[in-house]
């Protein structure tokens, strides 16, 4: 039997160029995949060369990738729903800036971790974060935002789905809005990922509070922590406590299994190509037994 091929990939490393990102995501097994637009540990960013540009969209066409499918993670330092002036205005920008390469290279997707209110409450971070999505809506008009999910810790937002409602409520452009789920993080944050009952209590919250369609992609990432443990820390796929088993069962269900896939395991391009293999072997085992 012909296995109906998964969307999947892994964050793939960007130095030296975009142009690179193609050709590296077909020979570690993906036909997607993630990037930085920029160091995601500075302030700066600047707009890719030319050059650079013309040989990765050849390369998105030779490798015959679909562009619908890639996704850029927004760097580290930005927090828009910070209530301080200086960093919530240092990050709109750069945000803006991001939104601006991934237009540049054709990618439709920008995720975003929503951010920390870092002690002011949540109903102001949640005010600061529309209200920046509202400029950067007006400033760049083609790249979507992605919302991820997070854990409890440090004053986030975005550990669960009413916090992602009341961003969408509060801004003028809901329809550029949809959801990114790690499944590190969901467990983390207590999100039993691994069992048939938890899995549809997180689509049942999901689809109540913002509507499923907005789910667009999936972080796929084992966990080193124990479920409800509020930390944050990504294992290779069937190492850590979702396990093999655990991501067969979310895997099996067809919400999940239908949208793209993206790993972001510790290691590069050699761990990330094992993690493939054994998610699609995974997914070969879940469809020759339906
Ligand atoms: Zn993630
Ligand atoms: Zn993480």
């Amino acid at each position: 039997m012909i296995m109906p091929e998964i969307i999947i990939g892994a964050h793939m490393p960007i130095g030296g160029g975009f142009s690179r990102v193609p050709k590296e995501t077909v020979e570690i097994g993906g036909n997607t995949f993630q990037i930085f637009p920029h160091n995601p540990r500075q302030w700066t960013a600047k707009m890719p060369a030319e050059e650079d540009v013309v040989h990765f969209l050849r390369d998105v066409k030779r490798y015959q990738l679909n562009p619908e499918y890639f996704m850029c993670h927004s760097g580290y330092l930005i927090n828009i729903a910070s209530t301080k002036d200086d960093v919530w205005e240092k990050s709109t920008e750069l945000l803006e800036l991001e939104m601006k390469i991934c237009a540049k290279l054709d990618i439709r997707h920008l995720n975003i971790h929503p951010g920390s209110h870092l002690g002011a409450g949540e109903k102001s971070g949640i005010e600061r974060i529309a209200k920046a999505l509202n400029i950067v809506f007006k400033r760049e008009k083609t790249v979507n935002i992605l919302l991820e999910n997070v854990v409890k810790k440090g004053g986030n937002i975005g550990y669960n789905y009413a916090h992602m409602r009341k961003i969408i409520e509060a801004c003028e452009q809901p329809d550029r809005i949809g959801f990114t789920f790690d499944t590190c993080h969901g467990y983390d944050a207590g999100y039993d990922v691994t069992k048939p009952e938890g899995i549809q209590q997180l689509l049942d919250e999901i689809d109540r509070e913002v509507g499923i369609e907005r789910l667009k992609f999936i972080h796929l990432n084992d966990t080193k922590n124990s479920l409800g443990s509020q930390k944050d820390r990504h294992e290779n796929i069937g190492n850590g406590n979702i396990g093999i088993e655990g991501f067969k069962i979310f895997l099996s269900n067809r919400t999940f299994s239908s949208i793209p896939l993206i790993l972001e395991t510790p290691g590069g391009n050699l761990e990330h190509a094992q993690d493939i293999a054994k998610v699609k072997e995974i997914y070969q085992s879940i469809v020759s037994n339906r």
